[in-house]
C-alpha cells in the first residue's frame, strides 16, 4: 500500500508538467508517458500538411499478394522468436497521438506482408524480414536476390515460395550490396546439389568486414538505438524503421561471393535469365549494384532509390556516403533503364509499375539527394554552420508532396551534416568550437552557471510547459552529465525525448529518442552486435590486426616492444610489432628472432586476442605458440575487451 501511495505521488507530480487532458491517472515514471498537448497539436499541423493520397502505394503494396507465413512465428534453434508475422498488426486506422501521422501511414504499408507477384517470372516476399527476397525464375529453379538477413527467416521464406510457386531448387544467388539484412540468410538457401553461383558488387567481402569490424562495437551499440531493439512495440514504442519492420534476430551468414561484377553494363546469363548490371558504390553502401531484367522490363535498384529518403550519414555510423555521386547513378540508371523499365523493385519497400511512374519516382529519388548536396554546400560556401544549413535544410514543395522522398528513415538535417562533413568535416569553424569541454566538465560549468540543478529543473519545466523539448533535452542533459544520480532529470530528460521521439517523422529518430528515454527510466540498456562468425572469418589478416591495433591500450603496454610472427592457415604470413604504443602488421614480411611465433587459424587467433582466452585454452584448441609468453601476455593484457552497451545517455 505504502509502494502504490508513493508510485501515485510521484504520478500526481508528474502529471504537473503536463496539461490535464494529456496525463493518464495510471502512468508512473518509469513507464512510457501519453503524448502532450504540444505533442497533439504538432501531429494535427503535421497532418494538415501532408500530400494528399491518390491511393497508388496501397494498391501497389497489396498488388499481386499469393499467401503469406502459415506459422506467423519464426523461431531459432533454441526456441527465441526471429520473426512474428503479425507483430505490427495493431497498425491500422488512424494514427494515435504517440505517433507521427505520416509515420504511421508509411509503416501502414510495410504491414502488408508474404508473397507477392510483380510480373511474370518475378516475385518478392515483403515485410516477413528486415529485407525483401525476391525471387526470378530461371529455366530450371530460383533465382534468389538478397537471401535473407538471417537464416531462419530466409529458410522460412524459401519455404513460402517453394509451396506457392512449385518447388524448385535454387539456381542461382545475388547479393546486392554489403549489408547482412540482403545476405544474411544464404546458409539457409544454398543448394549443394545446384552449387548456384553467387554474384556480388566487387568488394563485398572486406566492405562488409570494414564497415562491420572495425568500428563495429561503437556501430552496434548506436544501431540498437537507430533500430530501437530495445523498445517493445506499440504506439508509444516501437513502431519498425521507416524502411521495414525492422531486423530479424537470428542467425546471420556470409558465404564469399563466387562471382563478382566490377562494371556497369556488365551482364551474367544465369539459369537462362539474362541481368544487366550497374555498379552504384559509395551511395547506401560502399559495395552495391542494381540491375536490369531487359526481358521482365523491370529494374532493380538495390536500396538505393526507396519509399524514403535513405542515409547520407547514418545515425548508427559508418562512412559518410556521396550524395553528388548517388543523385549521378539514379540520372544514370535513368538514361540507361528509364524508357525500357514498367516496374522498379527494390531491397526494401514496394514495387512500382508503369513506365511513366517509374521514371517520376527515379527523377524525384535523384532531385532529393542533389538538393540536400547542393544546398547544403551553397549554404556552406555562404559561410553557414552544420546546425544552421540543418536548420533550413527543407526540400522544395515539389519534393515534399511526395511520399517516397520523404524523412522516414533519414532527415534532411542528419543528412546536411553528413554533406557538410564529408567536404569540410565535424568542426563548424568557430573557434570557441574548437576545443569544447568534454560533456561531464561542460556539464558541471553549464549547471553552476545556470546557478544550480534547481534552476535547471525550473528553465527545462519551463520549456517543457511550451513544448520546446528540444531546448528542455539540452539544459537537461547538462544535468544528468553533471550528475547522473539526478533522477529528477533523467526523468524530465526522458520525458523531453519521448515527445520529440512521438512527434518524429523519422523512425530511426523515434528510435533514437525513445531508446534514450527507455535507458534513462532504468531499462536494461540494448545492444545489437552487428557481426557474426561468418563476417568475422572473412576478415583478411590485414584487416584482423587492424581492428587488434585499435584495441591496444596505451598505459597498459607501456613502453614495451614486441615482434610476433604469425603464420595464419587460412591467411596471410605476417610480422606484427608493437612499439611506441602502436601496433603495426606487414603481410609477407619476417626477421629471424621474432620475440613471439603464432601458428593457427583466424579463429584461433580471435579467441587468443579478441576474446582473450587462457593462453593453455587457445592452445589445447590448436594454436601453437613458442617464444616468449610473457610478452604475448602483456599484449593480451593491454588489448581492451570494449562492452557492447556502453552508455550513451549518461557519462
Ligand atoms: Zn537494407
Amino acid at each position: 500500500m505504502k509502494q502504490l501511495n508513493s508510485i501515485r505521488i510521484l504520478t500526481v507530480a508528474y502529471c504537473s508538467l503536463w496539461s490535464a487532458a494529456a496525463c493518464s491517472a495510471t502512468s508512473t515514471p518509469e513507464q512510457p508517458k501519453p503524448a502532450s498537448a504540444a505533442t497533439i497539436a504538432a501531429q494535427a499541423k503535421m497532418l494538415a500538411a501532408l500530400p494528399s493520397d491518390n491511393g497508388q502505394d496501397v494498391a501497389f503494396v497489396n498488388r499481386g499478394f499469393i499467401a503469406s507465413f502459415k506459422d506467423p512465428i519464426v523461431r531459432a534453434a533454441d526456441g527465441h522468436v526471429v520473426w512474428d508475422a503479425n507483430k505490427f498488426d495493431w497498425i491500422k486506422g488512424d494514427a494515435p497521438p504517440t505517433v507521427n501521422p505520416s509515420l504511421w501511414r508509411q509503416m501502414k504499408m510495410h504491414t502488408v506482408h508474404g508473397l507477392f507477384k510483380v510480373t511474370d517470372n518475378l516475385w518478392q516476399v515483403r515485410s516477413l524480414d528486415g529485407a525483401n527476397m525476391t525471387v526470378v525464375g530461371g529455366k530450371t529453379g530460383w533465382i534468389l536476390v538478397d537471401p535473407g538477413m538471417t537464416k531462419e527467416t530466409a529458410a522460412a521464406a524459401l519455404n513460402l515460395i517453394n509451396e506457392n510457386l512449385g518447388k524448385r531448387p535454387v539456381t542461382g544467388i545475388i547479393y546486392s550490396h554489403s549489408h547482412p539484412d540482403h545476405f544474411g540468410g544464404v546458409r539457409a538457401v544454398i543448394d549443394a546439389a545446384t552449387n548456384p553461383p553467387i554474384i556480388a558488387p566487387s568488394h563485398l567481402v572486406e566492405e562488409t568486414s570494414a564497415e562491420y569490424l572495425t568500428a563495429g562495437n561503437a556501430m552496434g551499440r548506436r544501431a540498437s538505438y537507430q533500430f530501437g531493439t530495445g523498445l517493445k512495440p506499440g504506439p508509444q514504442g516501437y513502431i519498425g524503421s521507416g524502411l521495414s519492420l525492422g531486423t530479424s534476430p537470428g542467425t546471420i551468414t556470409l558465404i564469399p561471393p563466387t562471382d563478382m561484377i566490377r562494371e556497369t553494363g556488365e551482364t551474367r546469363v544465369i539459369d537462362g535469365v539474362t541481368f544487366e548490371f550497374q555498379m552504384v558504390p559509395d551511395t547506401e553502401a560502399p559495395s552495391e549494384m542494381n540491375f536490369f531484367l531487359p526481358d521482365l522490363k523491370t529494374l532493380f535498384i538495390s536500396e538505393f532509390a526507396i519509399c524514403t529518403m535513405h542515409n547520407v550519414q547514418t545515425p548508427r555510423g559508418a562512412l559518410v556516403r556521396d550524395s553528388l555521386k548517388w543523385a549521378g547513378y539514379i540520372t544514370e540508371a535513368l538514361s540507361r533503364y528509364g524508357d525500357r523499365s514498367d516496374a522498379v523493385i527494390a531491397g526494401h519497400c514496394w514495387p512500382r509499375f508503369g513506365n511513366d511512374v517509374v521514371k517520376n519516382f527515379l527523377s524525384l529519388q535523384r532531385d532529393n539527394y542533389k538538393f540536400v548536396h547542393d544546398q547544403t554546400v551553397r549554404l556552406m560556401n555562404m559561410g553557414e554552420t552544420p546546425n544552421e544549413i540543418a536548420e533550413q535544410m527543407k526540400p522544395p514543395a515539389a519534393i515534399s508532396k511526395e511520399w517516397s522522398t520523404r524523412e522516414y528513415y533519414a532527415t534532411y538535417r542528419h543528412n546536411a551534416k553528413g554533406v557538410f562533413q564529408r567536404y569540410i568535416g565535424w568542426w563548424d569553424g568557430i573557434p570557441a568550437h574548437l576545443n569544447l569541454y568534454p560533456p561531464v566538465e561542460q556539464g558541471k560549468r553549464y549547471v553552476a552557471a545556470m546557478g544550480g540543478a534547481k534552476n535547471v529543473l525550473r528553465e527545462a519545466n519551463t520549456a517543457i510547459a511550451k513544448g520546446d523539448y528540444r531546448w528542455a533535452a539540452e539544459v537537461l542533459n547538462h544535468l544528468v552529465f553533471a550528475d547522473p544520480g539526478n533522477h529528477n532529470a533523467k526523468s524530465l530528460l526522458a520525458d523531453s525525448y519521448e515527445q520529440m521521439g512521438y512527434q518524429a517523422e523519422s523512425a530511426v529518430w523515434r528510435n533514437i529518442y525513445l531508446s534514450g528515454a527507455s535507458e534513462l527510466r532504468g531499462q536494461v540498456a540494448s545492444k545489437l552486435p552487428l557481426s557474426s562468425p561468418d563476417i568475422a572469418a572473412a576478415i583478411t589478416t590485414a584487416g584482423f590486426f587492424d581492428l587488434i591495433a585499435t584495441r591496444l591500450n596505451p598505459e597498459r603496454i607501456g613502453t614495451r616492444s614486441m615482434t610476433m610472427a604469425v603464420d595464419v592457415s587460412d591467411g596471410d604470413k605476417s610480422l606484427v610489432s608493437v612499439h611506441n604504443a602502436v601496433l603495426v602488421n606487414e603481410v609477407g614480411k619476417s626477421i629471424p628472432n621474432p620475440s613471439v611465433t603464432l601458428t593457427g587459424t583466424k579463429a584461433q587467433l580471435g579467441k587468443l586476442l579478441l576474446r582473450k582466452m587462457p593462453l593453455e585454452q587457445v592452445e589445447a584448441d590448436g594454436l601453437r605458440i613458442s617464444g616468449d609468453r610473457a610478452a604475448l601476455l602483456a599484449l593480451q593484457n593491454a588489448l581492451d575487451v570494449p562492452p557492447l552497451d556502453y552508455p550513451i545517455i549518461t557519462p
